[in-house]
């Protein structure tokens, strides 16, 4: 499998600046309209004994109800930990597709609910499960290790499972065994986790068409304008792109180190969603959204995932009103889903 690198664009960063503060995309209510919507879903949740699990790319109105409901907030490694030991008979999963899939298969006996069904990803979608099988059995020498961005089928074909967070240390392990890795479906991710553990990985050719369009080029015209400043990039990126990152990790951990690094100011490359809980967690931090367009572009950085944007309070609170948007994975698929996923669960716990 060939990896491709994004070649660079040039982009003027001088004009860039003036928007690069970190300003996340929201739905847009009226006072009225918002304490409406949140007063309902708040007693729903209530009512049905429900707890609303949201990933750090939705809507930082929705994050906002997640922290106040006794919810989360967090990346998919931790939304499926969180949801699988949590008391409530309902997970309300506001994310895509594959993180309400984790829920039902870690947690079958709990109903799981998404507010749309619609919100998919395209390294899931670019991971069909029977090519991805005829993939795998043209290499049964190899471990498959398979990234959770990926239907329940795919897991279930898959020794492990990982997320950006825990990659390095589950390749590492593995390469230290002496296995051969069969990874998908992110070659960015992937081609990042073979030159950091020098494991042997063969790739899927998939990609995050958010994370795919940040451009080389206008991270170094902002980092020459700003040379104090820490870049932080997703690995979902392109080489091109996490080469010039002082620190690359999941979003847990560009958050974390945001946090935790005594410098002021930031260059952030991922989803714009993220910039609600790390403008909480460190508000005297100066946060710069990392370019993703070229030359002549309007828009200078559209890093916000479209799948992740479905998700508002009007259909969170209509999926706990009708009840429908249920996730239902088949029994036998979720039993085969689930062994390469406990495998990632219980890989983290004696670290934690
Ligand atoms: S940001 Fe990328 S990886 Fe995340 S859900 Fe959207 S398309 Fe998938």
């Amino acid at each position: 499998m060939s990896q491709k690198l994004v070649s660079a664009e040039t982009v003027d960063s001088r004009s860039l600046v003036q928007a690069h503060l970190a300003e996340p995309a929201v739905h847009q209510y009226s006072e009225e309209e918002l304490e409406l919507w949140r007063e309902r879903i708040k007693r729903l949740l209530k009512e049905q004994n429900a707890v609303l699990v949201a990933h750090y790319y939705t809507d930082p109105l929705i994050q906002a109800l997640a922290e106040e409901t006794g919810g989360c907030v967090s990346d998919s490694l931790e939304m499926a930990r969180f949801g699988a030991e949590h008391q409530a008979d309902t997970l309300v999963v506001a994310g895509v597709k594959f993180m309400g899939e984790t829920a039902k298969i870690l947690t079958p006996n709990k109903r799981v609910l998404m507010p749309t069904l619609e919100a998919t990803c395209s390294l899931d979608l670019g991971c069909p499960p029977e090519e991805f099988a005829t993939f795998c059995d043209q290499h049964p020498d190899r471990t498959v290790v398979v990234y959770a961005n990926t239907s329940a089928a795919v897991k279930a074909r898959a020794d492990w499972v990982v997320t950006s967070s825990i990659a390095l240390d589950v390749v590492d392990h593995l390469d230290a065994n002496g296995e051969k890795i069969l990874w998908a479906p992110d070659k960015h991710l992937g081609s990042y986790v073979q030159r950091e553990t020098g494991a042997d990985v063969l790739l899927w050719n998939g990609s995050c068409i958010v994370h795919e369009e940040f451009k080389a080029k206008g991270v170094e015209d902002l980092k020459a304008l700003y040379p104090d400043a820490v870049v932080l990039v997703h690995p979902e990126s392109p080489a091109a792109v996490v080469e010039l990152a002082d620190v690359v990790g999941s979003t847990s951990q560009i958050i974390n180190a945001a946090k935790t690094r005594p410098e002021k100011r930031f260059i952030v490359a991922t989803d714009q969603g993220i910039f609600y809980k790390m403008q909480q967690q460190c508000p005297d931090k100066e946060l710069i959204i990392a370019p993703t367009a070229g030359a002549g572009a309007t828009c200078r950085s559209c890093a916000n995932c479209p799948w992740m944007a479905m998700n508002s309070l009007e259909n969170l609170c209509g999926v706990l009103e009708r009840g429908d948007n249920e996730i239902l994975v088949d029994p036998e698929l979720g039993r085969r889903a689930m062994m390469p996923l406990q495998r990632m669960l219980d890989f983290r716990k004696p670290l934690d």
